[in-house]
């Protein structure tokens, strides 16, 4: 399971924390689902352009590319991340499970036509479809629901799972923070990659790996490589 600090090493920055996008923008007046509709031109200026600014020039880095290379060696099958950037099918990852849905992909309100984010022009706000409609990103803005099928697949992974890694969130945001929970009680063990302690560390966790995702992931997979040869 991954969250905004996966790719904070290829420019994203995170939500909470130092550096956080929440430093410079006030989340209930920019990412809830009422501000959007209320004014979605303020919200594509302010919140929805800065982010595509970042996505638009990120790859992936170690972190993605270690959770490529632990799929390709069969290790790990699903990634449920709680990202929009789309990263980690970029790395190679096959089934990932978008919790809180993708800022890659953006539909249009009346006539649902698919937009990619790459393929938006920001010159005029909000962006609109050829039908005149506004588009908007496929992602849950605060207020909204999760997809019902990312919520039973997490769960059926969580309670599925020999292994969760959990890397780079903060485990504050709900319901997807009691997914680690899940998967503790149903018998996993967790292994925690962050930089900083979170409300997991100490109570959920049974190994924190202290450090930023790629570097971590990168020792990670290279110790592996060594136990395969
Ligand atoms: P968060 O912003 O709440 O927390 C980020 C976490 O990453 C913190 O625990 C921090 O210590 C850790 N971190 C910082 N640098 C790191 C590094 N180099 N390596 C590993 N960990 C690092 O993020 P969240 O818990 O994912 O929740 C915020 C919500 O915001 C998510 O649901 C997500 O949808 C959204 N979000 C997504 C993106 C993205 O798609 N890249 C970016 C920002 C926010
Ligand atoms: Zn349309």
């Amino acid at each position: 399971m991954t969250g905004a600090g996966v790719s904070v090493e290829s420019g994203i920055p995170p939500f909470r924390g130092k550096g956080g996008l929440w430093e410079s923008f006030d989340p209930m007046e920019y990412a809830t689902i009422s501000a959007f509709l209320k004014d979605p031109k303020k919200v594509w200026d302010v919140l929805l352009k800065a982010m595509k600014e970042v996505m638009d020039k990120a790859a992936p880095n170690d972190a993605h590319m270690g959770l490529a290379q632990l799929e390709e060696w069969g290790y790990l099958t699903t990634i449920i991340t709680q990202n929009v950037d789309g990263l980690h099918q970029m790395a190679g990852n096959t089934d990932v499970i978008e919790y809180h849905g993708s800022f890659v992909k953006n539909y249009c309100m009346d006539c649902q036509k698919n937009y990619m984010i790459s393929d938006i022009v920001l010159e005029q706000t909000p962006p609109r479809c050829s039908c005149g409609g506004i588009i908007r990103p496929d992602c849950v803005f605060f207020g909204e629901t999760i997809p019902y099928e990312n919520l039973m697949r997490s769960f059926e992974m969580a309670q599925s799972c020999d292994v969760m890694l959990v890397i780079g969130t903060s485990a504050i945001v709900q319901p997807a923070a009691m997914i680690p929970v899940n998967a503790r009680e149903s018998g996993a063990t967790i292994i925690e990659i962050n930089p900083e302690r979170t409300p997991l560390t100490g109570l959920i966790s049974d190994y924190i790996l202290k450090g930023p995702a790629g570097r971590i992931m990168q020792q990670l997979v290279t110790e592996i490589k060594h136990l395969r040869e």
